[in-house]
């Protein structure tokens, strides 16, 4: 039985982790959660989850509402709280599905404390790879990606000889405007770019979908978590997200992980720490999947892309830059501040104005995420 803390448990990602944590009770125990500010779902998961001993707020009032409720449950709230719920439960794995550089120094502490981290939070990984990967080589601690394409990935993998490995192949719906001709996408409102076809997901991953830097930091991810350089990773546009993602042998062989698009899977995979049973199909070529569509990428339709391949050939601080400009961007654009193309614009001027820092430090991390997020 692993006793798991679940940050970001009122998200997207948090609730499907429930659903997961419901449905293995010999496997999994919830001991924590965080929210940002959803008391009532707290309060519905307090209820539901009788083994939770610490609970994460964001505002100070709600975390005194719930004390005075649950007076044996201890309640963190504030800047410093999140790493004091860490650092206060007795816990085996921690699921990171936060949203945002928020979710990076949990994930450092977390493998500072040699515990099992399932990270949902791509943000961390494309803010803190190289630190991450430190701590991975140095102390105990183990990461599981819950993303599709990466747990894809890892299944394809463990099915072949990494020395035959040609290329890794991560499929791409194209988001939300994905038919919107290109003269018209300055005219899309946020509303237009949150009708995700495929998948339902937070706001922010939605609008990161349709500029596609959703897959920049996808293959970021994928640089950091299996090694692979930039020239040997793929995008491939594919309508249905049924095919999850693909590696390519050398002798032609392309390995695939094909199923529903439903996230319950890879946050299983994870949370099993890549134990459980999975299949992947073995194919001469993709379009042998009959209810699969294919298309070329389009580097032109999808600036926010090729800016985060750029920052990962250059190196760490621009990857910090490109995360926290792109945060301050989507918001501006859901507020209705800026159009859709001025977050590519945005981020592109951020990231070449960021000094070039190889092996920064959290502190360093942490001051140049600040000033990335400046408007001016
Ligand atoms: P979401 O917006 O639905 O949920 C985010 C969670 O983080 C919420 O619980 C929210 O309260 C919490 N949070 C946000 N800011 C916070 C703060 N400052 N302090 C404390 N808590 C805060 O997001 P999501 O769609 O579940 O995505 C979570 C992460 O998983 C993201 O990094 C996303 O890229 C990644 N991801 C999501 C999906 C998906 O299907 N939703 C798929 C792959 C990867
Ligand atoms: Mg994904």
């Amino acid at each position: 039985m692993k006793k798991v803390l679940l940050l970001g448990a009122s998200g997207s990602i948090g609730s499907q982790t429930l659903d997961i944590i419901k449905k293995y009770p010999e496997e999994f125990e919830l001991v924590g959660f965080s929210v940002g500010k959803n008391i009532e779902k707290a309060k519905e998961i307090i209820s539901s989850f009788k083994e939770v001993k610490n609970v994460y707020i964001t505002s100070k009032t709600n975390a005194n509402e719930l004390k005075h409720q649950y007076k044996n449950i201890r309640v963190f709230s504030g800047k410093s709280g999140l790493n004091k719920l860490i650092h206060q439960t007795d816990f085996d794995q921690c699921v990171d599905a936060l949203v945002g550089f928020v979710g990076l120094e949990p994930a450092v502490e977390v493998l500072k404390k040699n515990k099992i981290l399932c990270l949902a939070n791509k943000e961390a990984l494309v803010a803190g790879g190289t630190l991450i990967n430190k701590l991975l080589d140095e102390g105990k601690g183990k990461l599981y990606p819950i993303d599709s394409e990466h747990v894809a990935l890892a299944k394809c993998l463990s099915k072949c000889d990494i020395k035959d490995v040609k290329s890794l192949i991560i499929t791409a719906s194209g988001g939300a405007l994905r038919n919107v001709e290109i003269s018209e996408l300055s005219k899309q409102t946020p509303e237009d770019a949150l009708r995700h076809p495929t998948w339902k997901m937070g706001a922010k991953i939605t609008i990161d979908c349709a500029t596609m830097m959703n897959k920049g930091f996808e293959i970021i991810e994928a640089y950091y978590l299996y090694h692979f350089p930039l020239n040997k990773i793929r995008v491939q546009m594919h309508d249905e997200s049924l095919i999850h993602s693909a590696v390519e042998l050398n002798d032609g062989t392309l390995i695939v992980d094909y199923g529903k698009p439903d996230m319950h899977e890879p946050i299983r995979w994870a949370m099993f720490e890549g134990k459980s049973d999975y299949k992947v199909y073995f194919v001469k070529a993709l379009d042998e999947f009959k209810d699969c569509h294919f298309h070329d990428y389009d580097y032109k339709r999808y600036p926010c892309t090729e800016i985060a391949k750029q920052a990962l050939l250059e190196g760490a601080s621009k990857m910090i830059a490109l995360n926290a400009a792109n945060e301050t961007a989507v918001n501006r654009f859901l507020n209705h501040e800026i159009g859709f193309l001025d977050i590519a614009k945005f981020v592109g001027k951020k990231v070449e104005k960021q000094k070039l820092i190889r092996q920064p430090s959290l502190s360093q991390i942490k001051r140049i995420d600040k000033n990335a997020r400046k408007v001016n």
